[in-house]
C-alpha cells in the first residue's frame, strides 16, 4: 500500500465546517488588540485565521479547528468569548 504525502494545506482543506452564522464560538474585543504588542495570535493559529488589516486585526471563526492555541496564547484577554460551537456546528475532522 502506498501512503500519499499531503501538505498542510491539503489536509485543512479535507476538514468540514458547520458555521454557526448566528452564534460566533470566538469573540475578539479589537480595542483591546489594538493595544497588544506581540499579537501571538497572528503566529498561534494553525488555520491562520488571524491576520493584520492595516493595524487591525482580522478574524475569521468559521475555519476554526478549535485547537484553543489563541485562548491559551492571548495574554491581554482581548479573546472575550471562546467556547466550544454549539451542537452540530464546528468542525469534523477527516483523515486524508
Ligand atoms: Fe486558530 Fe485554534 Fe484559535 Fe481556532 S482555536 S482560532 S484554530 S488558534
Amino acid at each position: 500500500m502506498t501512503v500519499k504525502r499531503q501538505s498542510p494545506e491539503e489536509l485543512l482543506g479535507l476538514n468540514k465546517f458547520m458555521v454557526d452564522e448566528e452564534e460566533p464560538h470566538i469573540v475578539l474585543d479589537k480595542t483591546i488588540c489594538a493595544k497588544c504588542k506581540d499579537k501571538p495570535c497572528l503566529v498561534v493559529c494553525p488555520a491562520v485565521l488571524y491576520t493584520l488589516k492595516g493595524e487591525e486585526i482580522n478574524f475569521e471563526y468559521a475555519g476554526c479547528l478549535e485547537c484553543g492555541t489563541c485562548r491559551v496564547m492571548c495574554k491581554n484577554k482581548g479573546i472575550i468569548k471562546w467556547q466550544y460551537p454549539r451542537g452540530s456546528f464546528g468542525v469534523s475532522f477527516r483523515c486524508g
